[in-house]
């Protein structure tokens, strides 16, 4: 639901991201958030004015955002906690000895080595120079192989490359073949006119000279080439489609013979990527972006052949630029921590090395995080109120005034279809293959990122397996996969203050309630009602019900656009319409689920406790999802590039549509909270 430097889900998961990452002084202890937090709440703000100043007027005063974070918030909170338990988990396998398991030899060496910041300065550049020698020789015709080497290695160079299920078969699991290849964020940050533009495209071309300057070239030549990279970058931010645009997945499919792709590049060589790049020979490929090839090979033949060694040596130091020495890692950080983020430190050594650890090794180190952290009655709980939001749904489906009762089948069809994945996979993937060693931390990266690449392609042509999940399990995040048509929350966020056995019914479904009705919702905002029950992409909606739908979503669209973060930046209603439905259509439906089940349970719900009914508590909750306290430069990067809208209009823009707010909280009528207009789609 938010924004963290997010492990990457599946590219064509929903997700739901979240917070970005703490550290502070290395020994610092993390806690859990409280689960309805007393201390955040203003008393003295006005519920039916302002609701999030009321859940979290005090939040910002008690949680100053950490130096090397971007925000505060609950999601970067439980981030830090998680972290620290991992951190736990592997200081025990990095100390394990000879008797160690191989599974805590792996997980326990890869951190060790990402952790020997001596050994990593002392060999410099050392571990990069077979690459970079082939990358300096290299002519055009050797640029397929060596942007293959470069991908399979996880450097975006060029353009993307990857599998994905097919959208029109969900059955089948295809190649795709996308945009690629930019260093900053995406391709607006090229070519948007405003002086905080221009100081960003500033801040890169230098952040180009510094590491190439590094890596040996001179100051006039390191600056000479910068410039050129930047020049050729913007060109591919000019053919590449804008973040809005690649919402609809109907403009990111294009299955095609490869034919119609080898044709573009030179003398046969997408056969030398294919092999470089570990995929098969395919027949038909996901064309996403259909101008982009052709476009790009008509570039690269007019680019100096000294640039394109260039693009190729920066990118692949910037991707390694954390396991190598000192000099580039603050490089890196001065760029995309600094300038984009506004943080003022670098996170602590120890959780970015806990981190790889969980995103080259996760379902080793989810083993063991599982284990010792969502155990006893938590996955049961989970599938419990799962049910109950989904037969809120179905109870909301039936209620809804303007779709037609056809429509209402299929939509039925396919929220029974919805698979529900809970805390961690049924069956574990096999690490066995891949060597991690305990004085390597460069060739560790590689050599996991490569092994992941090869496990992804090699699924092309195979059935799809619906046991596999996107995140790993001490993720603090959840997502919804319309190909799949699964939701999927990892054991990471089903933790206090998300999740808290502990917690009464009102706080639990304000909490993972309306994050598990988000997810379902999903499947139903603008781009899920595309997928049917079976995730191939396909119109189950008669043409009457669609143009209803819309005109209830572009009353969303038109509600965010208003919302003005920071400076003169307005939200981008169109961006983050999916989140957004998502985020009114799961507040609701959790609300409706808790009632229920308070009444199966015979609850009062008009019963206070810390003073607050049922209802107050489990709106408070929700709204205390989105308590944050966040940096300008921060705010302004998620504005501009993320498919969730800010944490302060998470809370107030669904409150103001919710049906049972004003009884919750005595509002009168046409008081800001409860607007005579409000939307509702779902
Ligand atoms: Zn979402």
């Amino acid at each position: 639901m938010t924004k963290l430097s997010l492990p990457a889900a599946s590219a064509l998961a929903l997700t739901c991201a979240f917070a970005s990452a703490q550290s502070a002084p290395p020994d610092t202890r993390y806690t859990p958030t409280p689960s309805f937090d007393l201390t955040s709440i203003d008393t003295s703000a006005n519920p039916c004015t302002d609701f999030y100043k009321c859940a979290c007027g005090h939040y910002a005063e008690n949680h100053p955002i950490p130096s090397d974070q971007g925000s505060a918030n609950g999601f970067s909170n439980l981030f830090n906690v998680n972290t620290q338990e991992l951190r736990g988990i592997l200081d025990t396998a990095a100390a394990g000895g000879a008797e160690r398991s191989v599974s805590a030899q792996k997980i326990g060496d890869f951190y060790a080595a990402c952790m020997n910041t001596e050994a990593i300065d002392k060999k410099g550049l050392a571990p990069l120079d077979p690459y970079l020698m082939e990358i300096d020789s290299m002519g055009l015709l050797q640029i397929p192989t060596v942007t293959g080497k470069l991908q399979r290695m996880g450097v975006n160079v060029l353009f993307s490359y990857g599998e994905q299920q097919d959208f029109k078969d969900a059955s089948k699991q295809i190649a795709t073949i996308d945009q690629g290849g930019l260093g900053m964020p995406e391709k607006d940050f090229y070519l948007r006119a405003g002086a905080k533009d221009i100081e960003l495209r500033k801040d890169y071309v230098a952040y180009i000279t510094k590491i190439l300057a590094l890596s040996g070239a001179s100051p006039d030549e390191a600056a000479k080439q910068a410039a050129a990279i930047m020049d050729f970058e913007t060109q591919l931010a000019k053919i590449s489609m804008g973040v809005t645009e690649r919402r609809d997945p109907e403009k990111t499919y294009h299955l095609v013979p490869i034919a119609e792709i080898t044709k573009d590049f030179p003398m046969g060589t997408f056969g030398r990527f294919e092999d470089a790049v570990h995929s098969p020979h395919v027949t038909d490929i996901n064309d996403a972006n259909p101008p982009y090839i052709p476009a790009l090979v008509r570039i690269v033949r007019d680019t100096p052949i000294e640039t394109l060694r260039a693009y190729m040596r920066f990118h692949l130091i910037s991707a390694e630029s954390g396991n190598l020495p000192k000099a580039f890692d603050d490089a890196n950080f001065d760029f995309y921590g600094h300038d984009l983020s506004g943080d003022t430190e670098k996170r602590a050594r120890w959780k970015r090395c806990s981190n790889a650890v969980d995103g080259a090794l996760g379902e080793v180190l989810g083993q063991v995080y599982v284990k010792q952290y969502f155990a006893g009655d938590s996955k049961a709980n989970m599938l419990i109120m799962v049910g109950d939001i989904e037969h809120a749904m179905d109870q909301d489906i039936d209620s809804l005034d303007w779709m037609s009762p056809e429509t209402k089948v299929r939509a039925k069809e396919k929220l029974h279809a919805v698979a529900n994945k809970i805390g961690y996979p049924d069956h574990w993937r096999d690490y066995s293959a891949l060597i991690v060693k305990p004085d390597d931390s460069v060739g560790n990266f590689i050599r996991a990122t490569e092994f992941e690449n090869d496990r992804e392609l090699a699924k092309i042509g195979k059935p799809v397996d619906h046991g596999e999940w996107g995140m790993t399990p001490p993720t603090v995040n959840a997502y919804y996969n319309p190909s799949m048509n699964d939701i999927n929350f990892p054991a990471g966020i089903l933790q206090p203050n998300f999740y808290d056995p502990k917690a009464d019914l009102a706080v639990n479904y304000g909490h993972i309630g309306a994050v598990i009705g988000h997810e379902l919702t999903h499947g139903f905002d603008d781009e899920g009602k595309k997928f049917g029950p079976t995730g191939n992409l396909a119109d189950w909606w008669t043409a009457e019900d669609t143009k209803k739908f819309e005109a209830r979503t572009a009353c969303l669209v038109n509600e965010y656009n208003q919302f003005v973060p920071v400076d003169d930046v307005h939200v981008n209603g169109q961006l983050t319409l999916g989140e957004n439905t998502a985020d009114n259509g799961g507040l609701l439906l959790a609300f409706m689920a808790y009632m229920t089940r308070a009444k199966q349970e015979h609850l009062d719900t008009q019963a206070k406790i810390d003073g607050y009914t049922g209802p107050q508590r489990f709106y408070i909750a929700f709204a205390q999802n989105w308590c944050s306290n966040d940096r300008p430069e921060a705010l302004r990067t998620q504005t501009l590039t993320n498919e969730h809208s800010p944490d302060q209009f998470r809370a107030n823009g669904p409150i103001v549509n919710q049906p049972g707010f004003a009884g919750a909280f005595s509002c009168p009528a046409n008081s800001p909270m409860t607007p005579a207009k409000s939307c509702r789609v779902w």
